[in-house]
């Protein structure tokens, strides 16, 4: 794959094999360079440009900047380093609102902005949006109950009864996401969960004890009635609403009648290849550009894969 997904891509190095060195971690704090890129209520800090013309950026506070803004001692998560910047990430959803000493940036949905940023920036926002919600989701421990530390720069929790110290890892979820085709066409389909008409491919959570491959054709058959086929792996989307990996595919039907599972979709229906090409022009409403549906889409398209 010559084009990476966006929302990953992330130009640093996570510094995996140090986040355990207290030491390091310590001296990384301690640097005057360090960039905290906070977040607030599952919003991202971000520098917008001027004008309409200009590409929206990361937005940063210092250390001392950042630890000013929270009750009691800040929790800093460290992302990682680039040329010698360490980056951390640290939740301020405490905050009534923003502080004045972060007019220099607003706290934004990454929805409204990630698309339109440069693809590190995006990448490097989402991991930090994907870290802050697994420990908001998950201050105890899910064996026994008891609270649970964060450790290895934010990395791990480990749970704070003797009797248990389960170690809890960040977590990111996998569902797949596949473009059903067959000859020149391809199925797509209007989920309820988008006000928007807008047409996009099938989607859905991967089961335990199921491969890939089985949770594709299992999410086809349910979503609209249609046996799969050949199935072929495309390429992955870290997606942090709230917190997921998609993996993407194609796959082959081998029937066409389509029975749309009410409760989730609004319609679904085939799609020729040219209507699809032209949907600019008509007002064909598809998946989000910086989206791995509609990579999916422009890429069987094009006949690119
Ligand atoms: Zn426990």
């Amino acid at each position: 794959m010559s084009r990476i997904n966006f929302y990953s891509g992330a130009d640093i190095d996570r510094a995996g094999p140090l986040r355990r060195d207290s030491g390091y971690v310590e001296q990384q704090l301690a640097s005057s360079r360090a960039r905290v890129l906070p977040v607030w209520r599952d919003k991202n800090f971000v520098q917008l440009g001027n004008d309409d013309s200009e590409t929206p950026q990361v937005a940063w506070l210092s250390i001392e900047a950042a630890a000013a803004l929270v009750d009691g001692p800040p929790s800093f998560l460290l992302l990682g380093e680039k040329d010698g910047i360490p980056y951390f990430t640290i939740d301020m959803s405490h905050l009534d609102e923003p502080a004045p000493d972060m007019a220099h940036g607003a706290f934004m949905g990454l929805r409204d902005v990630g698309g339109t940023m440069e693809q590190s920036d995006g990448a490097l926002l989402s991991y930090a949006k994907g870290l802050i919600h697994w420990h908001e989701r998950h201050p105890f421990c899910a064996r026994c109950g008891s609270p649970s530390d964060a450790r290895d720069a934010g990395h791990v929790r480990v749970c704070v009864s003797p009797d248990c110290g389960t170690s809890h890892f960040p977590r990111t979820d996998p569902a797949v996401i596949m473009l059903v085709h067959k000859e020149d066409r391809c199925v797509l389909a209007h989920n309820r969960r988008n006000p928007l008409p807008m047409f996009s491919t099938l989607a859905g959570f991967v089961e335990p004890g199921e491969s890939l491959e089985e949770a594709v054709a299992r999410e086809v058959q349910e979503e609209v009635g249609i046996q799969i086929g050949r199935v072929r792996y495309h390429s992955s989307q870290p997606w942090p609403f709230p917190g997921n990996i998609m993996l993407g595919f194609h796959a082959e039907a081998e029937s066409t009648e389509i029975v749309v599972e009410e409760a989730e979709l609004v319609e679904a229906r085939w799609f020729e290849r040219d209507e699809i090409a032209n949907a600019t022009q008509t007002g064909l409403k598809l998946s989000r550009s910086e989206s791995i549906s509609r990579r999916l889409i422009d890429d069987w398209v094009t006949g690119s894969v």
